[in-house]
């Protein structure tokens, strides 16, 4: 499905020292504004919504605020749920899909549950459209104590009072053909091993806790994305990017022991959305309306009575 490349930065073998890491970050430029597309669509929500400042980047000259959007009518006797986009900056529907979700849908759960939405938690990367951070790391194996990823450590630090206390949590992904021609060959130049090529798989797919797996929350999920995007097959091995096909559309992983981003609570319902957005039969809207529709149908498994 996409072709075989590698990196050319540093010596084979060798991972990256902060000369190889310096000639990465100097061929990385601004593609998109985090300020028009991001800090612009947060200021229309602030008429309805509470805006946080939840934390600041600094890269070199740059500095971005980092913003999450809440519930008007916070009620600490409702459960919480917590929606988090731009993990991986790169991965443009989760962003907008979590702006419009919050722009569309959040006021109709007033009263039910509290939703805490982190659009875009990594800027630089938004606008670079890359995978890791200025600092060549990917935010999204950082969410540990200490992390090296500043915005990982800034969302941990604003989830960190919630964690026992949030019901539900969506993080919005994508799976993309650059994941295997750009950023997996560059991860493994960074870290000095060998690439090698696996394939991306066509159409939408969920990442569960396999410590707390959850198979008919993301069944619901699955459902419901179904119809708006088409579902990734398992392929001939039963898999999706090399792990096993538990359910229709589901993997799992080892949230936290990885440092992914859905395990920053202790939340009974967690998820990892991937939309596929090169594929011939996705178009950006239907990516951006697949992330409204994960984050929906979560919502209305975790309230619905039972
Ligand atoms: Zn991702």
């Amino acid at each position: 499905m996409t072709t075989q490349t590698h990196c050319s930065i540093g010596t084979p073998g060798q991972p990256w020292g902060s000369a190889e890491k310096a000639i990465w970050l100097s061929q990385q430029t601004r593609k998109r504004s985090y300020e028009t597309d991001v800090l612009g669509a947060i200021d229309r929500l602030r008429d309805r919504f509470d805006v946080v400042e939840y934390g600041r980047l600094e890269y070199g000259p740059e500095t971005f605020a980092l913003f999450a959007i809440r519930s008007r009518d916070w009620n600490d006797a409702l459960p919480t749920a917590l929606v988090t986009g731009g993990v991986h900056g790169y991965e443009t529907s989760g962003v907008h899909g979590a702006l419009r979700f919050v722009d569309r849908h959040l006021a109709d759960y007033a009263g039910r549950v509290n939703v805490l939405v982190a659009p875009c938690v990594s800027p630089w990367a938004y606008e670079r459209i890359h995978r890791w951070n200025a600092l060549a790391i990917d935010p999204n194996r950082s969410f540990r104590e200490h992390s090296p990823a500043p915005e990982s450590a800034a969302l941990m630090r604003l989830v960190a009072p919630l964690r026992e206390r949030v019901l539900v949590h969506v993080d919005l992904h994508e799976t993309t053909d650059s994941d295997e021609s750009e950023f997996r060959p560059a991860l493994a130049a960074r870290d000095g091993k060998a690439f090698e090529p696996g394939s991306i798989p066509d159409g939408f797919y969920l990442v569960d806790d396999s410590e707390h797996p959850q198979p008919e929350f993301q069944q619901a999920i699955i459902a419901a994305v179904a119809k708006v995007t088409h579902i990734a097959p398992a392929d001939a091995k039963g898999e999706i990017i090399g792990s096993r096909v538990t359910s229709p559309g589901v993997i799992e992983y080892a949230l936290k022991k990885l440092g992914l981003c859905a395990g920053i609570t202790n939340a009974a319902y967690k998820t990892t959305t991937e939309v596929y957005p090169d594929s011939p039969r996705a178009t950006p809207e239907q990516c951006n309306a697949a992330q409204v529709a994960s984050v929906c149908a979560a919502l209305a498994y975790v309230l619905a009575p039972r």
